[in-house]
């Protein structure tokens, strides 16, 4: 795997990109011209092309001389040698490469897909694919304008990131586009689509203060989808406005095409003006859309959008800091959202996703956000909860505590001083404490340059005349962890206290080991939280006595994001082993009746481990039992049919609890209304068509997945039929998941074999392994199977996406099986892109699990044993 970087004194100033793209043929053919410069004479130039067959290759010095030269394989992976007859600079020197390639068939680089029986290219690049495209100074530091032009088959659509300036007819059906130059890009930007593609031209995006032409919009998809492309492109422009209006820059590309892409290895990505997208987050098939994807479409696009500005316009300097990219464009994404689509809770679900990755941040070989990047390893683990998630937590944490116009300075401050360039972590604390008057480095810092998650153990102390809060901070460590616990943060604390009626909040700069939180005089508190709205990144915990009264005389007060805080201090107690599981477990019930989802839901992973994990098959009906007892009063108040003008996150919280009550729960009555729709949608019990108004689009999986599993092989067949003839990315994934969860051995076995069945889109082929993996009675059929077919796995999906694979086995939670996974991947590992750090990642969750079954079984055997039926 590639693992050093070019020199920094060798710099691409323009590019010209030609390229001959015909998706019918196995290959592509290039042209690249670089402009490069030198800082001094040198005898090699080191550059990247992957795969790239280079048929010819031209040098000139900055006088036009033409100059010989030869060229090797670099002694990286990925990289080319030029070796010029003498010495080159310093200056200008000239580049000229032909070369031919062929089509990726991994979703990676310029590739290939073929839907219905046309083929289509597209592109992705990041992070280091485009050199499998064209020959490139392939790191986000060398930027550089782009001159492109496409050769394609005269009735295709070619799509760039600029607009088409110029189209020239040229022999054998052939054309060619010539798009405008673009800004200063990182190549990993760049994106091109070619084929019959449908184009929807969508109102211009109305100028405002700081943009002051009329943005093209238009929506791209493969042949005939066009019409599903109205909804995403009704709700981008007041999303494109509501960043502008923050940031006061305008979009500062030509255009902006939103590109449906059918087979596509990411959810979307960000290329400046050729926004590409999961068919299934982009394309919505009638107003009766999940509400699952109405909100991941709104969140996905935000995000991307913010890209623009953090990543396109201002690009990270190297991959240590991606966060620079990826977590100021969740944070960013998530202001657009609070704006426009409050009924969504986005800043619930911002802690949510916050407390997802503090999970991760909680394990031993956590990241850092900012972590050294020397291989291509470190460039693919860059791309995780870590730097999306805690990243995003940490931008928002200091826009609370410097307060929101002052943050909105510090921000607009550093995209103004590093537009059309790059910037470090360093040039963003620069500007955000020159913004706020002060040092925000330092605190900032201790949170980025560290991993782990600080934990709080907070108590109300209550001195004559005088209320504190006393505060102690270590790393917050799951028990059976081997990490060490001696660290501290600079935490920008508030806490939250109630009086009587009233409640009050109190902040300081938390830096730790000990300290305490002076509360305002002559008020004698009855209760504390000790993280107010939940707006500091870290756990908590409260003495006995303080959690108690927080539950009594503050649980009234508290917003969505406080109680969602307060179920993760419950969580907390379970991880650490803090509290016995049968308290914890008896504590659940609040939680499961509150009215905001991201709490109600927090039980069932509590229950899906007892279930799993503590119960043993004795007490697995008694955690079956109890799991009922507390989600069937939700569910009767939620029913089977949205009301109308329901609110979308009840929605959301109908198709959670029925899954839950269905395959957890394992409630009969669910599941025979469950699988009666089912076998309606299937066609089972009718003339076999699909029939998708036979259930609430919301719940349509749980009840196909249900149908499957109770339906036998008759039910298994219809939904394979179906998956086969289904061009919907969005209905093949549910039917896939379906499928997948079948029980029956010899069904299970049939879903396995899907795996590797053609008829599955690159994207859709880890789909039955990781539904299985999920399924305790399937899982271990499907890691012995994915032990034998390894090596046609890492084919299909390529060496990339088979880094992920460790995560198949992430579910196990004995020992016994740590060292068999271990085995396994340890002699493959370095050869799967991120493999080694994810590999590290999933023996720990194993080994951990171990260890909390350990701390757990007896208690938890204790409480469920009273509700076995
Ligand atoms: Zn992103």
């Amino acid at each position: 795997l590639p693992r050093v970087r070019l020199p920094a004194d060798v710099r691409p100033t323009h590019y010209a990109l030609s390229l001959e793209v015909v998706p019918e043929r196995e290959s592509f053919l290039g042209q690249t011209r670089i402009k490069i410069h030198l800082d001094r004479p040198r005898e090699t130039i080191l550059l990247h092309a992957a795969g790239l067959k280079i048929g010819s290759l031209l040098m000139q010095d900055s006088g036009g001389r033409r100059i010989e030269a030869g060229w090797r394989e670099g002694e990286d992976e990925g990289m080319i040698e030029l070796r010029p007859a003498e010495p080159l600079g310093p200056g200008l020197t000239l580049l000229r490469i032909g070369y031919e390639a062929p089509f990726n068939l991994q979703l990676e680089g310029l590739y290939r897909v073929e839907v219905r029986g046309r083929a289509y290219a597209f592109t992705q690049f990041q992070s280091i694919s485009a050199r499998l495209a064209f020959p490139c100074f392939d790191e986000p530091g060398f930027k550089a304008p782009f001159d492109v032009e496409l050769t394609v088959r005269s009735e295709h659509v070619a799509v760039a990131n600029t607009l088409a300036v110029a189209e020239t007819p040229l022999a054998d059906g052939l054309k060619r586009v010539r798009f405008a130059t673009t800004v200063s890009l990182p190549t990993y930007v760049l994106a091109w689509a070619v084929g019959p593609l449908d184009v929807v031209e969508a109102f211009p995006v109305r100028p405002q203060a700081s943009r002051r032409q009329p943005l093209p919009l238009r929506g791209i998809a493969t042949n005939g989808r066009g019409p599903e492309l109205r909804y995403a492109l009704e709700h981008a422009p007041a999303q494109i406005l509501a960043l502008e209006e923050y940031l006061g820059i305008g979009y500062p590309f030509d255009k902006l095409d939103l590109i449906a892409v059918p087979d596509f290895a990411a959810g979307a990505m960000e290329n400046p003006g050729a926004i590409t997208f999961r068919e299934s987050l982009l394309l919505f098939e009638a107003a009766n859309a999940p509400q699952e994807q109405k909100r991941s479409f709104a969140d996905v696009l935000a995000h991307e959008l913010a890209h623009m500005w953090f990543g396109d316009l201002v690009t990270m300097h190297w991959w240590d800091d991606t966060w620079l990219n990826e977590a100021f464009a969740s944070w960013m994404g998530n202001r657009v959202l609070q704006a426009l689509y409050p009924e969504y809770q986005p800043g619930v679900w911002m802690l949510e996703a916050v407390h997802g990755a503090m999970s991760l941040d909680s394990l031993r070989s956590a990241r850092q956000i900012r972590q050294p990047v020397e291989s291509a390893h470190d460039i693919e683990n860059a791309f995780d909860p870590i730097t999306y998630d805690k990243g995003m937590a940490l931008l928002a944490m200091f826009e609370r505590w410097l307060g929101v116009e002052t943050f909105r300075r510090g921000v607009r401050l550093y995209l103004e001083r590093h537009r059309f360039g790059t910037a470090t972590a360093e040039d963003w604390l620069a500007a955000l404490s020159e913004a706020a008057g002060r040092d925000v480095g330092t605190p900032f810092q201790s949170f980025l340059l560290q991993p782990g998650v600080p934990l709080v153990e907070a108590r109300l102390g209550r001195e004559v005349g005088r209320s504190i809060v006393e505060l102690r901070q270590s790393r917050f460590l799951p028990v059976g962890s081997r990490a060490a616990r001696d660290r501290t943060w600079q935490i920008p604390l508030c806490a939250r206290y109630g009086a009587g009626s009233e409640s009050y909040e109190t902040c300081t700069l938390f830096g730790g080991p000990e300290g305490e939180l002076a509360l305002e005089p002559g008020i004698a508190p009855s209760w504390v939280l000790p993280n107010a709205d939940g707006a500091a990144y870290l756990r908590w915990s409260l003495a006995a006595e303080d959690l108690r009264s927080l539950r009594e005389w503050g649980w009234q007060s508290l917003t969505p994001r406080e109680r969602l805080s307060a179920a993760d201090s419950l969580v907390v107690a379970f991880e650490a082993a803090t509290l016995p599981a049968d308290e914890i477990y008896a504590a659940l019930r609040t939680l499961a009746e509150d009215e905001t989802r991201a709490v109600a839901v927090v039980p069932m992973r509590l229950l899906r481990f007892a279930r799993e994990c503590l119960a043993g098959a004795d007490l697995r009906p008694a955690v079956e039992a109890y799991a009922r007892d507390l989600y069937r009063p939700v569910f009767g108040a939620l029913a089977w049919q949205a009301a109308p003008n329901e609110g979308p996150e009840h929605k959301l919280l109908r198709q959670d609890v029925l899954e839950f009550l269905a395959l957890v729960g394992r409630d009969p009555q669910v599941r025979a209304e469950a699988e009666r729709r089912g076998r309606a949608v299937l066609g089972l019990d009718t003339n076999g068509a699909l029939n998708l108004g036979a259930v609430e689009a919301d719940l349509l999986e749980t009840c196909l997945t249900v149908g499957v599993q109770e339906g036998g092989p008759a039910a298994f067949e219809a939904a394979r039929k179906h998956f086969a003839d289904c061009d919907s990315a969005l209905l093949r994934w549910q039917l896939l998941r379906a499928l997948s969860a079948a029980t029956m051995p010899e069904l299970s076995a049939r879903a396995r074999e899907l795996v590797l069945d053609p008829s599955l889109r690159v994207n859709e082929t880890l789909v039955p392994l990781e539904r299985q993996r999920d399924e305790p009675a399937a899982r271990e059929a499907a890691w012995r199977w994915l032990q034998e077919h390894f090596d046609a796995v890492v084919q299909r999906i390529g060496r990339l996406r088979a880094g992920l694979t460790p995560a198949l086995a992430g579910r196990f939670s004995d020992l016994t099986h740590a060292k068999e996974v271990e085995d396994f991947f340890r002699p493959r590992i370095d050869q799967l892109v991120g493999g080694p750090r994810n590999l590290a990642l999933v023996l720990e969750r194993i080994e951990l699990a171990a260890a909390r079954i350990a701390a757990h079984e007896a208690a938890a055997r204790r409480f469920f044993r009273r509700w076995l039926p």
